[in-house]
């Protein structure tokens, strides 16, 4: 028998429309000076006001901070840092993707902490996060990272990402409303949700699945596979919306609890060297780390051809294995994100510098079915250039 430690805070309000539950949340916690990070894009189509106004009209002390860019480099981070420390803020709204998100909530726990966010960096720190800080309202604008329901923030450094992660940096309340992601474009659409889907499949056959993350990673598969193309080609399909958003936000609170494995630990030097965008970065390596693992997690992976939309009946696992790799090709391919590292200009001779830093990722890699290593993560990324 094992126990499976499952947290499923924050309390969260999901659905069309759930921004209307912001003033009650923030009124909960009494704040006279809120900070709303950001980015300059939402901030420029008028998302941002959507969260500011009627904070403003209740009479809050609001300041806007948009200094946020995606895949934000820890530079990034230790200014929005200092920036909260200095302000004198009793909390903090995050509005925006999984960039804008991450560092809300890093900015909210680290301004009571001292030194520098460096410090605290799961690979390279010396700190330990021991308080709770600011409370945080976390509001995402895109369907993919599930930051609203995790306790990571993501911070990228020189040539791969490394991450913050306390219990501490989880949202007081995520909120999670799919019409604030209608405006979101086709191409963003597409690589989050896929990074969403990449949550779901991981989580699903990480070593640290249970059974309860084993439904809410289908059910999530289930509402991304059948949506995601959808949600790409017609941005104001709204049901589409609104299963993308759910099954981000399912997705989430499934890799929270059972973690990501293979697809994210290769993804992330990508985004490290080559500025790929995490999504992408997923979308492009998630069939080939399937393909490559597929023996060690066949049943599972009939599973997932199911809850695509596939049919494993009168298959045999291993025949549904090939197939699932199969369709997450297809689904990559159909939403217009390249299937090859070359289609990135990804040059063949960055080949030892990935698997260098793929290497690295023993956190990550630890809950692949399939041990991988140096050797492994060379072949995979080898596969994925030609
Ligand atoms: P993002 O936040 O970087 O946003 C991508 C682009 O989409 C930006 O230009 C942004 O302005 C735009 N955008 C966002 N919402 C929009 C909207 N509603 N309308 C129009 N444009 C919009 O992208 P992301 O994929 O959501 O986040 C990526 C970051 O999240 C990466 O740093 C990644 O490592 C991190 N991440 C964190 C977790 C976690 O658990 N904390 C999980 C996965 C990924």
């Amino acid at each position: 028998m094992s126990t499976a430690k499952l947290i499923f805070t924050p309390l969260s309000y999901t659905g069309w429309g759930s921004l209307s539950q912001l003033i009650p949340e923030v009124e909960k916690h009494s704040p006279k000076k809120i900070l709303v990070v950001t980015d300059p894009m939402l901030e420029k189509i008028g998302l941002t006001k959507r969260v500011t106004d009627p904070l403003e009209k209740s009479g809050y002390d609001v300041t806007v901070y948009t200094d946020v860019v995606p895949e934000p480099p820890l530079a990034i981070g230790e200014k929005l840092v200092s920036f909260t420390r200095d302000g004198g803020y009793d909390m903090v709204v995050g509005v925006g993707g999984g960039s804008a998100l991450d560092l809300a909530k890093l900015a909210a726990v680290l301004c009571v902490h001292e030194g520098a966010a460096a410090d605290y960096l799961n690979l390279s720190g010396t700190k330990q996060v021991t308080q709770k800080g600011l409370p945080k309202i976390l509001i995402p604008t895109t369907a993919g990272t599930g930051s609203e329901v995790t306790n990571i923030s993501v911070l990228s450094l020189e040539t791969t990402k490394d991450v913050v992660t306390h219990d501490y940096l989880l949202a007081d309340a995520a909120i999670v409303d799919p019409e604030l992601t209608v405006s979101v474009p086709a191409k963003v659409t597409a690589a989050t949700g896929i990074d969403a889907l990449t949550h779901a499949v991981e989580a699903y056959i990480s070593v640290n699945a249970s059974p309860v993350t084993d439904g809410l990673a289908l059910q999530a598969i289930r509402l991304i596979g059948r949506s995601i193309r959808k949600a790409v080609e017609d941005g104001s399909n709204q049901q589409a919306r609104i299963d993308m958003s759910n099954g981000s936000y399912i997705a989430g609170l499934a890799f929270f609890n059972a973690g990501v494995a293979g697809v994210h630990a290769l993804a992330y030097p990508l985004g490290g060297q080559f500025h790929i965008s995490h999504g992408e970065s997923n979308a492009v390596l998630l069939p080939y780390v399937m393909g490559y693992i597929r023996k060690s997690c066949q049943t599972k992976m009939a599973d997932i051809l199911n809850a695509l939309g596939g049919n494993s009946n009168y298959l045999s696992d291993e025949e549904a294995s090939y197939k699932c790799v199969e369709e997450l090709e297809r689904i990559v391919k159909d939403v217009g994100i390249p299937s090859t590292l070359a289609g990135f200009n990804i040059p063949e001779s960055a080949l030892e510098s990935l698997t260098k830093d793929g290497v690295q990722q023993k956190r990550i890699l630890a809950r692949s079915p399939l041990p991988l290593g140096e050797v492994d993560i060379r072949n995979i990324y080898r596969s994925a250039f030609e």
